[in-house]
């Protein structure tokens, strides 16, 4: 079996404090720490089972999960198994990087995100200077808005030629011709990200070639859809996994549209889907 599993466990906090997320600067209490911990083990250990497949896993968490040592653990270990293919992680690039030369490096790679409000541009160019010569995959990330024009320039002329940045649209912002053709030779995808794709009815590898886990290994085909499909510790969980039509109005997320065969994305993104680099450097 080959399966692509975007796991988000109970974790919901984080060390930054963007003011729009619900996760900022939240703490949580020791046993919701050992919650998530434990959850964390029981998806290892399956994972760690389930020696015949070939499995990608993507963790997207609910705040900042790479600070923690048991993610940077669980890096290490998944990234040693040969049934895994890749391991990647939504990461704000905080966190120190040095377990990295504990990882098979090969199969690991970072989707990491620069929240200009909350770090300054040379702090996270070294990190990504630091990933650059730790030989770490990695995407660079930034949220599109009108006020950070001037920072996105700037950070891609700063930024290695080699590492890809992506923009996404700030949707409730009406982008002007000027900012669209801007973003756009920056981020040549960044077009796509600015549309809400129809998708009810339409064909979508989500539930069947790709999944979401949370701590309780219940399945759903997105992070979109809250209704489960099944639970990922069932004995019988393969049978839950099936072409399926979506049934959502539209999909509007990059970590959900990629996986609409009528788009071709797994053209343009090939190995790098998870952690949304492209294959050819198009940039
Ligand atoms: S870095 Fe990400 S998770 Fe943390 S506060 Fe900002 S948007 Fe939220
Ligand atoms: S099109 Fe988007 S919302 Fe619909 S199933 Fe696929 S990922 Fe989920």
């Amino acid at each position: 079996m080959k399966l692509s599993i975007l796991y988000r466990g109970p974790l919901s906090s984080c060390n930054y404090g963007c003011d729009y997320c619900p996760f900022a600067k939240h703490r949580e209490t020791y046993e919701e720490h050992q919650h998530d911990q434990q959850a964390l083990e029981r998806f290892l250990d399956w994972v760690t089972g389930r020696s015949e497949d070939q499995i990608g896993i993507f963790f997207t968490p609910w705040g900042e999960a790479l600070i923690r040592k048991r993610y940077q653990d669980a890096f290490v270990r998944l990234s040693a198994l040969p049934q895994v293919t890749k391991v990647a992680i939504q990461t704000n690039l905080s966190s120190r990087l040095d377990w990295v030369e504990r990882c098979t490096k090969e199969k690991i790679a970072l989707w990491t995100t620069y929240h200009p409000s909350q770090t300054s541009r040379e702090r996270f160019l070294a990190k990504c200077r630091e990933l650059v010569a730790r030989e770490v995959r990695f995407s660079v990330g930034v949220v599109g808005l009108p006020e950070h024009m001037e920072e996105i320039k700037a950070l891609r002329q700063e930024l290695p030629e080699q590492v890809y940045l992506w923009i996404n649209a700030y949707k409730r912002h009406p982008y002007t011709a000027n900012e669209m053709d801007c973003l756009s030779k920056i981020d040549p995808l960044f077009p796509l990200n600015t549309r809400h794709y129809p998708s009810l009815g339409h064909a979508c590898h989500a539930g069947e070639s790709v999944i979401s886990v949370d701590g309780d290994g219940t399945m759903r085909r997105c992070h979109f859809i809250k209704t489960p499909i099944g639970n990922l510790y069932d004995a019988n969980f393969e049978q839950c996994l099936t072409e399926r039509i979506c049934t959502n109005t539209t999909c509007h997320c990059h970590i959900g549209y990629v996986h609409m065969p009528e788009l071709h994305l797994d053209e343009v993104f090939g190995d790098g889907i998870l952690e949304r680099i492209p294959a050819q450097q198009i940039w």
